[in-house]
């Protein structure tokens, strides 16, 4: 797939739009784990209920220039409405610079901008929305077998593959690991391929290396503290989905 404008021009459309969907994903997740439509009413204060304009909800700018405020309460905006925005339009547009404007950076981009609103929701709520990586995961799908349809495979065994090893851990240890994060597996698997190992080896080297640390800290109470592991194969997917393929290369070496 080869497009007529260069790679900055996608790099920058695919940042614009990541910025709107950060927008959308700071309502979302005030919204969806409460039970309320994403739709109606439209996007409000939360602290004086007054409706929004539409120059109130242009992404990072409207923040800055209102000084972090709502202009009819005052009331302080917290600054993780544009940190999300941010975020997600600097994931979406680093795949297209990474991957090019191809269907594997479409794919990347999928994965890195559905990753923000599950961290979010997870650490709030302990849940991952099915409403979000079902169709995340349909669609890292079909971007990965369009990116080498000869090789159609490989992203469908890795996203069974990761979801089945996740699946015998939340039976096996229902805890510690929840639908959610099987699901979760899935889109991960779709779009990494074979990087999903090096991503699922850093999202329990890192749950390891939390949990030694609240021990460390907390004793016998970090027991009782339930974290959320969406978070961590988030975490992992970033790290592997970059740097993957050469931590698979490291690792084939040492085999030798
Ligand atoms: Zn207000």
């Amino acid at each position: 797939m080869t497009l007529g404008a260069p790679t900055w021009f996608w790099a920058v459309v695919a940042g614009l739009v990541g910025l709107a969907a950060g927008s959308f994903f700071s309502v979302a997740c005030w919204r969806w784990p409460r039970g309320e439509s994403l739709s109606h009413p439209r996007s409000h204060c939360t602290a004086c209920d007054r409706t929004l304009s539409w120059y109130e909800l242009v992404p990072v700018v409207s923040w800055v220039i209102q000084g972090g405020r709502c202009r009819g309460c005052g009331a302080r905006v917290p600054w993780r409405y544009p940190a999300l925005e941010l975020v997600s339009g600097g994931l979406a547009a680093l795949a297209i610079v990474t991957f090019g404007a191809t269907w594997r950076g479409l794919a990347a981009a999928v994965l890195a901008l559905t990753l923000v609103p599950v961290v979010v929701i997870d650490l709030e709520h302990k849940l991952i929305p099915d409403v979000i990586v079902l169709p995340a995961a349909a669609a890292g799908l079909a971007f990965a077998v369009a990116a080498d349809p000869a090789r159609w495979w490989v992203p469908v065994t890795a996203a069974a593959g990761a979801a089945a090893f996740l699946l015998i851990l939340a039976l096996a240890y229902p805890a510690g690991m929840g639908m959610g994060d099987v699901k979760l597996a899935l889109l991960l698997g779709a779009v990494l391929g074979s990087s999903v190992i090096p991503a699922m080896a850093v999202a329990f080297a890192a749950g390891a290396a939390l949990g030694v640390v609240l021990l460390a800290r907390f004793g016998r109470g970090a027991r009782k503290m339930a974290l959320p592991f969406g978070p961590f194969l988030a975490a992992g997917a970033l790290v592997a989905l970059w740097w993957g393929p050469s931590m698979l290369g490291w690792y084939a070496d040492r085999l030798g």
